[in-house]
Protein backbone atom coordinates (compact mmCIF):
# COMPACT_ATOMS: atom_id res chain seq x y z
CA UNK A 1 0.00 0.00 0.00
CA UNK A 2 0.78 3.63 -0.72
CA UNK A 3 0.50 6.02 1.15
CA UNK A 4 0.61 9.31 -1.39
CA UNK A 5 1.15 12.97 0.58
CA UNK A 6 -0.59 16.43 -0.92
CA UNK A 7 1.66 18.51 -2.69
CA UNK A 8 2.72 20.73 0.78
CA UNK A 9 1.84 18.42 2.97
CA UNK A 10 3.96 19.63 6.40
CA UNK A 11 6.90 17.73 7.93
CA UNK A 12 4.62 17.30 11.07
CA UNK A 13 1.99 15.72 8.74
CA UNK A 14 4.52 13.47 7.34
CA UNK A 15 5.79 12.60 10.23
CA UNK A 16 2.33 11.98 11.70
CA UNK A 17 1.40 9.16 9.44
CA UNK A 18 4.99 7.75 9.65
CA UNK A 19 4.38 7.50 13.57
CA UNK A 20 0.70 6.12 13.34
CA UNK A 21 2.32 3.14 10.62
CA UNK A 22 5.17 2.27 12.90
CA UNK A 23 3.30 2.14 16.43
CA UNK A 24 1.04 -0.39 14.59
CA UNK A 25 4.23 -2.57 13.57
CA UNK A 26 3.99 -1.78 10.05
CA UNK A 27 7.03 -0.54 7.37
CA UNK A 28 7.08 2.49 6.89
CA UNK A 29 9.51 3.77 3.92
CA UNK A 30 9.47 7.21 3.15
CA UNK A 31 10.36 8.61 -0.30
CA UNK A 32 10.64 12.38 -1.20
CA UNK A 33 10.47 13.28 -4.99
CA UNK A 34 10.27 16.21 -6.82
CA UNK A 35 6.77 17.03 -6.58
CA UNK A 36 5.06 13.88 -4.88
CA UNK A 37 6.23 12.91 -1.05
CA UNK A 38 5.10 9.26 -0.94
CA UNK A 39 4.99 6.76 2.08
CA UNK A 40 5.47 2.86 1.29
CA UNK A 41 3.79 0.43 3.71
CA UNK A 42 4.96 -3.09 3.92
CA UNK A 43 1.60 -4.94 5.69
CA UNK A 44 -1.54 -6.31 5.20
CA UNK A 45 -4.08 -4.24 3.29
CA UNK A 46 -7.09 -5.14 5.73
CA UNK A 47 -4.97 -3.79 8.45
CA UNK A 48 -3.52 -0.71 6.79
CA UNK A 49 -7.39 0.74 5.88
CA UNK A 50 -8.10 -0.07 9.24
CA UNK A 51 -6.17 3.23 10.42
CA UNK A 52 -8.05 5.28 8.73
CA UNK A 53 -5.00 6.88 6.68
CA UNK A 54 -6.58 8.77 4.10
CA UNK A 55 -8.44 10.86 6.99
CA UNK A 56 -5.36 12.23 8.14
CA UNK A 57 -3.86 15.68 7.58
CA UNK A 58 -2.17 16.00 4.62
CA UNK A 59 -3.05 12.62 3.22
CA UNK A 60 -3.89 12.78 -0.64
CA UNK A 61 -4.70 9.25 -1.17
CA UNK A 62 -4.07 5.31 -0.05
CA UNK A 63 -2.98 3.40 -3.33
CA UNK A 64 -2.32 -0.53 -3.40
CA UNK A 65 0.43 -1.92 -5.33
CA UNK A 66 -0.40 -5.22 -6.67
CA UNK A 67 3.42 -5.93 -7.21
CA UNK A 68 4.93 -8.84 -4.70
CA UNK A 69 8.12 -6.53 -4.68
CA UNK A 70 7.31 -3.51 -2.61
CA UNK A 71 11.35 -1.64 -1.64
CA UNK A 72 12.33 -2.75 -5.63
CA UNK A 73 9.17 -1.39 -6.56
CA UNK A 74 8.80 2.36 -9.16
CA UNK A 75 5.48 2.78 -6.75
CA UNK A 76 7.51 2.88 -3.19
CA UNK A 77 10.10 4.77 -4.97
CA UNK A 78 9.49 6.78 -8.15
CA UNK A 79 12.65 8.09 -8.72
CA UNK A 80 15.44 6.13 -10.23
CA UNK A 81 17.69 5.22 -7.44
CA UNK A 82 21.76 6.31 -7.79
CA UNK A 83 24.35 5.01 -6.05
CA UNK A 84 27.75 6.66 -5.18
CA UNK A 85 30.91 4.13 -5.43
CA UNK A 86 33.79 5.85 -4.88
CA UNK A 87 32.38 8.99 -6.52
CA UNK A 88 31.03 7.56 -9.70
CA UNK A 89 27.16 7.12 -9.59
CA UNK A 90 25.45 4.18 -10.85
CA UNK A 91 22.56 5.13 -12.11
CA UNK A 92 23.39 8.79 -12.63
CA UNK A 93 24.38 11.11 -15.68
CA UNK A 94 27.31 8.86 -17.10
CA UNK A 95 27.39 5.18 -17.85
CA UNK A 96 28.89 2.64 -15.81
CA UNK A 97 31.11 0.69 -17.09
CA UNK A 98 32.75 -2.38 -15.78
CA UNK A 99 35.13 -4.55 -17.07
CA UNK A 100 38.31 -7.29 -15.89
CA UNK A 101 38.80 -10.94 -16.45
CA UNK A 102 36.44 -13.58 -16.00
CA UNK A 103 38.89 -14.90 -13.17
CA UNK A 104 41.69 -12.74 -11.25
CA UNK A 105 44.32 -14.29 -12.51
CA UNK A 106 47.72 -13.01 -11.14
CA UNK A 107 48.33 -9.34 -9.65
CA UNK A 108 50.70 -8.21 -12.36
CA UNK A 109 47.55 -9.24 -15.05
CA UNK A 110 45.48 -7.75 -13.14
CA UNK A 111 47.12 -4.25 -12.51
CA UNK A 112 48.04 -4.16 -16.57
CA UNK A 113 44.08 -4.80 -17.05
CA UNK A 114 42.84 -2.46 -14.61
CA UNK A 115 45.15 0.53 -16.08
CA UNK A 116 44.10 -0.78 -19.67
CA UNK A 117 40.55 -0.35 -18.86
CA UNK A 118 40.71 2.69 -16.82
CA UNK A 119 42.73 4.10 -19.95
CA UNK A 120 39.47 3.43 -21.66
CA UNK A 121 37.13 4.83 -19.44
CA UNK A 122 35.74 1.89 -17.37
CA UNK A 123 35.27 2.78 -13.45
CA UNK A 124 35.13 -0.38 -11.87
CA UNK A 125 37.53 -4.01 -12.32
CA UNK A 126 35.72 -6.92 -12.28
CA UNK A 127 37.28 -10.40 -11.54
CA UNK A 128 36.08 -13.47 -10.11
CA UNK A 129 38.32 -14.83 -6.96
CA UNK A 130 35.49 -17.40 -5.53
CA UNK A 131 34.16 -19.38 -8.89
CA UNK A 132 31.15 -20.85 -9.60
CA UNK A 133 32.46 -23.57 -11.78
CA UNK A 134 29.75 -26.45 -13.50
CA UNK A 135 32.32 -28.89 -12.74
CA UNK A 136 34.22 -29.37 -9.55
CA UNK A 137 37.45 -30.07 -11.56
CA UNK A 138 38.24 -26.45 -13.11
CA UNK A 139 39.86 -23.59 -11.76
CA UNK A 140 37.71 -22.92 -8.64
CA UNK A 141 39.21 -18.71 -8.25
CA UNK A 142 42.36 -17.50 -6.14
CA UNK A 143 40.23 -17.29 -3.44
CA UNK A 144 41.50 -14.48 -0.35
CA UNK A 145 44.31 -14.07 -2.47
CA UNK A 146 42.58 -13.08 -5.55
CA UNK A 147 40.59 -10.77 -3.46
CA UNK A 148 43.94 -8.94 -2.69
CA UNK A 149 44.87 -8.74 -5.92
CA UNK A 150 42.05 -6.73 -6.30
CA UNK A 151 42.66 -4.27 -3.56
CA UNK A 152 46.03 -3.87 -5.22
CA UNK A 153 44.63 -2.84 -8.37
CA UNK A 154 42.30 -0.38 -6.99
CA UNK A 155 45.26 0.57 -4.85
CA UNK A 156 47.45 1.74 -8.12
CA UNK A 157 44.13 2.67 -9.96
CA UNK A 158 41.39 4.24 -8.68
CA UNK A 159 39.25 2.00 -10.03
CA UNK A 160 36.42 0.10 -7.94
CA UNK A 161 36.28 -3.46 -7.45
CA UNK A 162 33.38 -6.04 -8.03
CA UNK A 163 34.24 -9.66 -7.16
CA UNK A 164 31.27 -12.68 -6.60
CA UNK A 165 30.44 -13.93 -3.05
CA UNK A 166 28.95 -17.32 -2.91
CA UNK A 167 28.47 -18.27 0.72
CA UNK A 168 26.93 -16.12 3.15
CA UNK A 169 29.82 -16.93 5.53
CA UNK A 170 32.39 -15.32 3.23
CA UNK A 171 30.51 -12.07 3.02
CA UNK A 172 32.72 -9.89 5.90
CA UNK A 173 35.81 -11.48 4.29
CA UNK A 174 34.51 -10.47 0.78
CA UNK A 175 33.35 -7.06 1.85
CA UNK A 176 36.81 -5.97 3.40
CA UNK A 177 38.18 -6.36 -0.23
CA UNK A 178 35.35 -5.48 -2.73
CA UNK A 179 33.16 -2.28 -3.17
CA UNK A 180 30.17 -4.25 -4.75
CA UNK A 181 29.33 -7.58 -3.81
CA UNK A 182 28.24 -9.60 -6.72
CA UNK A 183 25.94 -12.54 -6.81
CA UNK A 184 25.97 -14.45 -9.52
CA UNK A 185 23.09 -15.50 -11.51
CA UNK A 186 23.49 -19.60 -9.73
CA UNK A 187 22.70 -17.79 -6.63
CA UNK A 188 20.26 -15.53 -7.43
CA UNK A 189 17.74 -17.75 -5.12
CA UNK A 190 20.30 -18.53 -2.22
CA UNK A 191 17.97 -16.48 0.05
CA UNK A 192 20.75 -17.08 3.13
CA UNK A 193 23.36 -15.39 1.10
CA UNK A 194 20.47 -12.36 -0.18
CA UNK A 195 19.87 -12.06 3.46
CA UNK A 196 23.94 -12.07 4.45
CA UNK A 197 24.64 -9.28 1.85
CA UNK A 198 21.37 -7.51 2.96
CA UNK A 199 23.04 -6.80 6.16
CA UNK A 200 25.85 -5.15 4.49
CA UNK A 201 26.17 -1.69 3.58
CA UNK A 202 28.16 -2.69 1.09
CA UNK A 203 26.38 -2.24 -3.18
CA UNK A 204 25.35 -5.60 -4.47
CA UNK A 205 25.36 -6.23 -8.25
CA UNK A 206 22.50 -9.13 -8.19
CA UNK A 207 22.59 -10.92 -11.72
CA UNK A 208 19.26 -12.66 -13.08
CA UNK A 209 19.65 -16.50 -12.93
CA UNK A 210 19.30 -17.88 -16.14
CA UNK A 211 15.92 -19.84 -15.32
CA UNK A 212 14.70 -17.24 -13.57
CA UNK A 213 11.35 -14.27 -14.19
CA UNK A 214 11.38 -10.91 -13.84
CA UNK A 215 9.21 -11.14 -11.01
CA UNK A 216 11.80 -13.84 -9.17
CA UNK A 217 14.67 -11.24 -9.72
CA UNK A 218 13.15 -8.41 -8.59
CA UNK A 219 11.63 -10.53 -5.48
CA UNK A 220 15.52 -11.39 -5.01
CA UNK A 221 16.76 -7.67 -4.44
CA UNK A 222 13.73 -7.31 -2.30
CA UNK A 223 15.12 -10.05 -0.06
CA UNK A 224 18.52 -7.82 0.14
CA UNK A 225 16.65 -4.34 0.35
CA UNK A 226 14.21 -6.03 2.78
CA UNK A 227 17.39 -6.79 5.47
CA UNK A 228 18.44 -2.74 5.21
CA UNK A 229 20.35 -2.58 2.22
CA UNK A 230 18.67 -0.47 -0.26
CA UNK A 231 22.11 -0.63 -2.55
CA UNK A 232 21.34 -3.09 -5.33
CA UNK A 233 22.22 -3.01 -8.95
CA UNK A 234 20.67 -5.46 -10.91
CA UNK A 235 22.37 -7.55 -14.26
CA UNK A 236 21.36 -9.07 -16.73
CA UNK A 237 23.14 -11.74 -18.41
CA UNK A 238 21.04 -13.66 -20.82
CA UNK A 239 18.52 -17.01 -20.08
CA UNK A 240 18.89 -20.30 -20.90
CA UNK A 241 16.17 -20.64 -24.56
CA UNK A 242 16.77 -23.52 -27.34
CA UNK A 243 19.03 -21.55 -28.45
CA UNK A 244 22.42 -23.64 -29.19
CA UNK A 245 24.68 -21.51 -30.89
CA UNK A 246 24.49 -18.71 -28.02
CA UNK A 247 25.53 -19.40 -24.16
CA UNK A 248 22.64 -17.74 -23.33
CA UNK A 249 19.98 -15.69 -24.56
CA UNK A 250 20.37 -12.17 -23.22
CA UNK A 251 16.85 -11.29 -22.07
CA UNK A 252 16.87 -7.56 -23.50
CA UNK A 253 13.45 -6.67 -23.16
CA UNK A 254 13.83 -7.41 -19.55
CA UNK A 255 15.67 -3.93 -19.48
CA UNK A 256 12.71 -1.57 -19.89
CA UNK A 257 10.58 -4.07 -17.99
CA UNK A 258 12.60 -3.35 -14.73
CA UNK A 259 13.03 -0.07 -15.68
CA UNK A 260 9.50 0.20 -15.58
CA UNK A 261 8.37 -1.94 -12.71
CA UNK A 262 11.17 -1.24 -10.62
CA UNK A 263 13.64 2.42 -9.69
CA UNK A 264 17.02 -0.02 -9.47
CA UNK A 265 19.68 0.56 -11.44
CA UNK A 266 20.27 -2.49 -14.29
CA UNK A 267 23.53 -3.46 -15.99
CA UNK A 268 24.15 -5.62 -18.74
CA UNK A 269 26.28 -8.47 -19.22
CA UNK A 270 26.48 -9.62 -23.14
CA UNK A 271 29.85 -11.14 -22.22
CA UNK A 272 27.84 -14.15 -20.34
CA UNK A 273 24.30 -13.41 -22.35
CA UNK A 274 26.03 -14.21 -25.70
CA UNK A 275 29.07 -16.51 -24.65
CA UNK A 276 31.14 -15.64 -27.63
CA UNK A 277 33.63 -12.68 -28.00
CA UNK A 278 32.66 -11.76 -31.56
CA UNK A 279 29.07 -10.32 -30.68
CA UNK A 280 30.04 -8.69 -27.16
CA UNK A 281 30.41 -5.39 -28.89
CA UNK A 282 26.87 -5.41 -30.69
CA UNK A 283 24.99 -6.94 -27.54
CA UNK A 284 26.91 -4.12 -25.63
CA UNK A 285 25.36 -1.44 -28.00
CA UNK A 286 21.97 -3.16 -27.96
CA UNK A 287 21.39 -3.48 -24.39
CA UNK A 288 22.67 0.22 -23.76
CA UNK A 289 19.75 0.90 -26.64
CA UNK A 290 17.64 -0.78 -24.89
CA UNK A 291 18.21 1.78 -21.95
CA UNK A 292 20.82 0.01 -19.81
CA UNK A 293 22.74 2.21 -17.23
CA UNK A 294 25.58 0.40 -18.31
CA UNK A 295 27.61 -2.70 -18.88
CA UNK A 296 29.50 -5.26 -17.40
CA UNK A 297 32.11 -7.23 -19.71
CA UNK A 298 34.95 -10.05 -19.54
CA UNK A 299 38.21 -8.29 -20.99
CA UNK A 300 41.72 -9.90 -21.10
CA UNK A 301 45.20 -9.11 -22.27
CA UNK A 302 45.09 -12.32 -24.05
CA UNK A 303 41.68 -13.98 -24.10
CA UNK A 304 42.73 -17.22 -25.46
CA UNK A 305 44.96 -17.61 -22.26
CA UNK A 306 42.20 -16.78 -19.69
CA UNK A 307 41.93 -19.12 -16.88
CA UNK A 308 37.61 -18.93 -17.22
CA UNK A 309 35.72 -18.01 -20.24
CA UNK A 310 37.77 -17.19 -22.54
CA UNK A 311 35.90 -17.59 -25.67
CA UNK A 312 33.42 -14.72 -24.48
CA UNK A 313 35.93 -12.35 -23.37
CA UNK A 314 37.04 -9.69 -25.69
CA UNK A 315 40.58 -7.57 -26.11
CA UNK A 316 41.53 -4.39 -24.74
CA UNK A 317 41.55 -3.14 -27.93
CA UNK A 318 38.18 -4.13 -28.33
CA UNK A 319 36.92 -3.06 -25.25
CA UNK A 320 38.48 0.29 -26.02
CA UNK A 321 36.24 0.60 -28.75
CA UNK A 322 32.80 -0.98 -26.73
CA UNK A 323 33.42 1.26 -24.03
CA UNK A 324 33.34 4.67 -26.73
CA UNK A 325 30.23 3.38 -28.30
CA UNK A 326 28.87 2.29 -25.04
CA UNK A 327 28.77 5.89 -23.93
CA UNK A 328 27.63 7.59 -27.32
CA UNK A 329 24.38 5.47 -27.36
CA UNK A 330 23.68 6.05 -23.37
CA UNK A 331 23.65 9.77 -24.35
CA UNK A 332 21.36 9.49 -27.16
CA UNK A 333 19.27 7.30 -25.06
CA UNK A 334 19.07 9.97 -22.45
CA UNK A 335 18.49 12.34 -25.07
CA UNK A 336 15.52 10.89 -26.80
CA UNK A 337 13.99 9.77 -23.22
CA UNK A 338 14.33 13.70 -21.97
CA UNK A 339 12.81 14.90 -25.31
CA UNK A 340 9.66 12.08 -24.66
CA UNK A 341 9.38 13.81 -21.27
CA UNK A 342 10.52 10.45 -19.86
CA UNK A 343 13.22 9.30 -17.36
C1 LIG B 1 30.84 -14.10 -13.88
O1 LIG B 1 30.51 -12.90 -13.80
O2 LIG B 1 31.97 -14.49 -14.18
C2 LIG B 1 29.77 -15.11 -13.70
C3 LIG B 1 30.04 -16.34 -13.28
O3 LIG B 1 28.56 -14.62 -14.03
P1 LIG B 1 27.10 -15.32 -13.97
O4 LIG B 1 26.79 -15.51 -12.54
O5 LIG B 1 26.23 -14.31 -14.65
O6 LIG B 1 27.20 -16.61 -14.74
MN1 LIG C 1 32.68 -15.44 -16.43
Amino acid sequence: MIVVMKVGATQAEIDRVMEVLKNKGLGAHLSVGAETTIVGVIGPKEQVRELGIENMPGVEKLVPVSNPFKLASRAFHPDDTTIDILGHVVGGPEPTIMAGPCSVESKEGLIEIAKAIKASGAQFLRGGAFKPRSSPYSFQGLGEEGLKYLADAREATGLAVVSEIMEPGLVDLVADYVDVLQVGARNMQNFALLKAVGRTNRPVLLKRGFANSIEEWLMSAEYIMAEGNPNVILCERGIRTFETYTRNTLDLNAIPVVRHLSHLPIMVDPSHGIGHARYVTTMARAGMAAGAHGVIVEVHTKPEEAWSDGSQTITLDEFDRLSSQVRTIHGLVREYDAEAGKR
